[in-house]
């Protein structure tokens, strides 16, 4: 599908007149409609004060002579003076990682990082990726904020509007497609689809939350059961919101309703966050011993965003750990993330786990994975999150891809 770019508005921040001209031919040349330009930090806080409309994404040089970029990079992200900010910059990975920490924790998304000249076809994916963020968050240009009502989330559970997608897991060692993730999806009858970033917190917040987990189950356990009538074992993961670890009829109840379909809890993985486990690990860990001791898959997920210590790691019997993609979404330029996901595969590896990296985009993203010997992968690269009937669609082109994938892995080797 193709994206158009007209709606959105741009600010592009740098002090060479030239590198400025030649930005702002890439962005109307993608079509976008809206460009502003400012030649320093301040010159730019001036215009987005002047502005009528928010700007979407402001382009940022570094480097610059009077107010620099990361001073007013600083100032947009406290006061959220735009949606994202796209770095471009010749400086080192490690500079701009810190640049990009300091957004984080002003709550500001770092979209991504240019190197100068712009390369267009890079534009083009940030702003695909900006545009389908915000869909996904339901705050693009023009939409209006939702506001979910607990009515509104029982009538969603009781209608069954609320069903998950799978998202296939493969092996990277030989491409099989093993397992997926059931990831929750609001088919709202007038909104659309709504997403769980929108909708999960206040399913927790009105106590709703294992309603919803027990239909998101339901309907998993029936998929698995499908599948296995079709002559495939695929292991599916569930995520578990800490509040329902509080509920000693957790493992009883999952046990009976696996029976009711005809399946076994080896096919059946709960997927728990490292942050809910790590804060209350004493309360979780007798409905994690019991969910284990019935068979029950248990993985740590977006590991590495939480503080747990091996002593805690060793007590809870987890057999999966999940890479956060936060670390693997970078980790081909960056050092940094690459050494995290690298130290991260070796603790698993010593602690007999399996290991999957969550948020792979691109080929790159593979053939790192590969060589730092993960064992499974999930994200965008191998497949999005998608109704299950769409998976032998989905097949037939990932075996085309991973096709691809393995001879230029060979076309390589002999070279
Ligand atoms: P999660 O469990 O870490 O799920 C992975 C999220 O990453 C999913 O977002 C998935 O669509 C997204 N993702 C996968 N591969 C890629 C990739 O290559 N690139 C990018 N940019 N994203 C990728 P989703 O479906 O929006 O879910 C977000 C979170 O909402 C989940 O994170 C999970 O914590 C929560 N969630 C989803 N479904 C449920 C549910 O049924 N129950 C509970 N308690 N939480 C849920
Ligand atoms: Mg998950
Ligand atoms: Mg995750």
């Amino acid at each position: 599908m193709t994206q158009t770019f007209d709606a959105l508005r741009l600010l592009v921040v740098e002090d060479h007149q030239f590198q400025r001209m030649v930005a702002v031919k890439v962005m109307t040349g993608l079509g976008v409609a809206s460009v502003q330009e400012a030649e320093d930090g301040q010159d730019a806080l001036d215009k987005i004060a002047a502005s009528t409309d928010p700007i979407d994404i402001t382009i940022c040089d570094l480097d610059m002579p009077g107010m620099d970029g990361i001073e007013f990079i600083r100032h947009v992200a406290e006061k959220k003076l735009t949606s994202a900010i796209v770095v471009a910059s010749a400086m080192e990975p490690e500079l701009i990682r810190t640049v990009e920490d300091m957004a984080a924790e002003h709550g500001m998304k770092v979209l991504g990082t240019l190197e100068k000249p712009i390369n267009p076809e890079k534009v083009k994916t940030l702003f695909e990726q900006f545009l389908s963020e915000q869909a996904a968050a339901g705050s693009g240009s023009g939409s209006s904020e939702l506001v979910i009502t607990k009515d509104m989330l029982i009538t969603a559970i009781q209608d069954g509007q609320i069903i998950p997608w799978f998202q296939p897991k493969v092996l990277i060692s030989n491409g099989q497609w093993v397992s997926c993730e059931a990831l929750a999806r609001w088919q709202h009858p007038e909104k659309g689809m709504i997403y769980p970033g929108q909708f999960i917190n206040e399913v927790e917040t009105f106590g709703l939350m294992d309603e919803m987990t027990e239909s998101i189950i339901s309907r998993s356990i029936e998929q698995i059961k499908q599948w296995q009538s079709e002559g495939r074992l695929i292991n599916t993961s569930v995520n578990i919101s800490p509040s329902m670890l509080g509920n000693i009829q957790l493992p009883e109840k999952l046990m009976q309703m696996i029976k009711a379909v005809g399946i076994g809890p080896e096919l059946l993985t709960l997927e728990i966050t490292e942050s809910a486990v790590m804060e209350n690990v004493a309360h979780c860990l007798s409905t994690l011993a019991r969910l284990k001791m019935k068979g029950f898959t248990l993985s740590i997920d977006d590991f590495g965003t939480g503080y747990s210590s091996m002593q805690q790691l060793n007590r809870i019997p987890f057999s999966e750990l999940k890479i956060d993609q936060s670390f693997v979404k970078d980790a081909v330029s960056d050092p940094t993330r690459r050494a995290i996901v690298e130290a991260n595969i070796e603790l698993a590896r010593k602690l007999k786990l399996k290991t999957v990296a969550e948020g792979l985009e691109s080929a790159a993203d593979w053939q790192l994975l590969n060589e730092l010997q993960c064992d499974v992968a999930q994200g965008y690269f191998v497949g999005k999150p998608m109704p299950a009937d769409q998976f032998s669609d989905w097949e037939a082109e990932w075996k085309q891809t991973y096709s691809s994938l393995s001879s230029n892995t060979s076309d390589q080797d002999e070279t």
